[in-house]
């Protein structure tokens, strides 16, 4: 049976973060949707396209598009014993398709850690995230900043702010994850799989939290 973990949280808790650090640990590939669809703007593809006008409005992509588009890529070889998702599933629906997936492929969603942080801290982290295009991972020009200002530690890549990580953007955002995201709190709560971890410490310290709570092999 494969293994997924689902990491749960609003926009900026933290979650490409820990991702980033933990993926390799866990030896589980990152599947990060947002990463995904962004992939698909830069190349403008057709599901790039589709899913422009949602993202830069702050609102969710249509279901139906952004299923598809995770079954696609969790029917690739990598995946074959399990992976860690990052940003979906985002609404009932989505998290019902996956539990559907899963069944076909054998696999279990096995740990939901929820990365809970308090909304005012949101819009900091956000408005002052800066992301490398080429290997998406972020920094945070105040809490997390690279060693050279503006450039990738890892690839020397030039970062960028994203677009929808202005501040009438990021509030929209916030409101569609109160909305239609939070509910899924309560749905891995009733499967006894979610794992609360205080998102509000630092990087290294939500990373330990997070690595103990995880159940083991
Ligand atoms: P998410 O993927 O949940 O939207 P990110 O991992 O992209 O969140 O983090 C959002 C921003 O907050 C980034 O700029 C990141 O550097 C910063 N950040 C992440 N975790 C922490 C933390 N524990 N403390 C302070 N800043 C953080
Ligand atoms: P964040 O790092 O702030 O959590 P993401 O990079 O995960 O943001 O997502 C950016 C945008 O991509 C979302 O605002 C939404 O428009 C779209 N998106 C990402 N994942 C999903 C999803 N599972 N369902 C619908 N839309 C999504």
């Amino acid at each position: 049976m494969s293994r997924f973990i689902v990491l749960l949280g609003p926009p900026g808790a933290g979650k490409g973060t820990q991702a980033k650090l933990v993926s390799g640990k866990l030896n589980m590939p990152h599947i990060s949707s947002g990463d995904i669809f962004r992939e698909n703007q830069k190349n403008k593809t057709e599901l790039g396209n589709l899913a422009e006008g949602y993202i830069s409005r702050g609102e969710l992509v249509p279901d139906d598009v952004t299923i598809a588009m995770i079954k696609e890529r969790l029917s690739r070889p990598d995946c074959v014993q399990g992976a860690l998702l990052d940003g979906f599933p985002r609404t009932d629906a989505q998290a019902e398709a996956l539990d559907e997936m899963l069944n076909d492929l054998d696999g279990q969603v096995i740990a939901v850690p929820y990365i809970k942080v308090a909304e005012e801290i949101l819009i900091e982290r956000l408005t002052g995230r800066w992301t490398c295009p080429t290997c998406s991972r972020v920094y945070h020009e105040k809490f997390n900043p690279p060693q050279n200002a503006g450039i990738c530690d890892y690839d020397t890549t030039e970062l960028y702010q994203r677009n929808d990580d202005k501040a009438e953007t990021v509030t929209r955002r916030i409101r569609v994850y109160l909305e239609q995201t939070q509910p899924l709190i309560d749905y891995y709560q009733n499967k006894g799989i979610l794992l609360e971890i205080d998102g509000a410490q630092g990087i290294d310290m939500v990373s330990a939290d997070l690595m103990s709570a995880l159940p083991q092999e």
